[in-house]
């Protein structure tokens, strides 16, 4: 079944110039971007988006690091697509990932580990209308 995920490109991603090779890499695994766009995120906003891991105790680090620079969220579109992005973008800590995937390319340690990927279809659901009303989600 056709589904769908949510990938944001990281601070850490954009400022050393990999968007595009990022984008490359979500195309030629087939996945359909049927939302996207640019923008910078408020530390009141990242704080939003990562509400689930305040209790962690690199919740504060993570915000800072996701509001210090601009980052590309996309909504994706494949079959079987949550699952499929999390093998394409690779373990957290990029030491982990398999060779071929985003974190093991582009990614410099665990928390500055190039991309985002939801981790279920109802999360996915949830960070695409953080990011995107319905009209522009297509
Ligand atoms: P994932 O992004 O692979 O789903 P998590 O949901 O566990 O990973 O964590 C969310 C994000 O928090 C990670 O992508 C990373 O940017 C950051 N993070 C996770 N673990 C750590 C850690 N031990 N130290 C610093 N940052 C971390
Ligand atoms: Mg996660």
């Amino acid at each position: 079944m056709t589904n769908r995920t949510f990938t944001m490109i990281k601070p850490d991603a954009t400022e050393k110039g990999h968007t595009g090779g990022i984008l490359k890499m979500i195309n030629d695994a087939g996945f359909r971007i049927v939302a996207m766009k640019m923008t910078h995120l408020s530390s009141e906003k990242a704080g939003q988006f990562y509400n689930v891991h305040k209790e962690r105790p690199f919740y504060s680090e993570l915000v800072s690091f996701m509001s210090r620079g601009p980052i590309t969220a996309a909504i994706l579109e494949k079959e079987n697509a949550v699952e499929d992005f999390r093998k394409l973008i690779g373990a957290t800590n990029p030491a982990q990932a398999d060779e071929g995937t985003i974190r093991k390319l582009y990614a410099a340690s665990i928390g500055e580990n190039a991309v985002h990927g939801s981790d279920s279809d109802e999360n996915a659901a949830i960070e695409g209308d953080f990011f995107f009303s319905r009209l522009e989600q297509f």
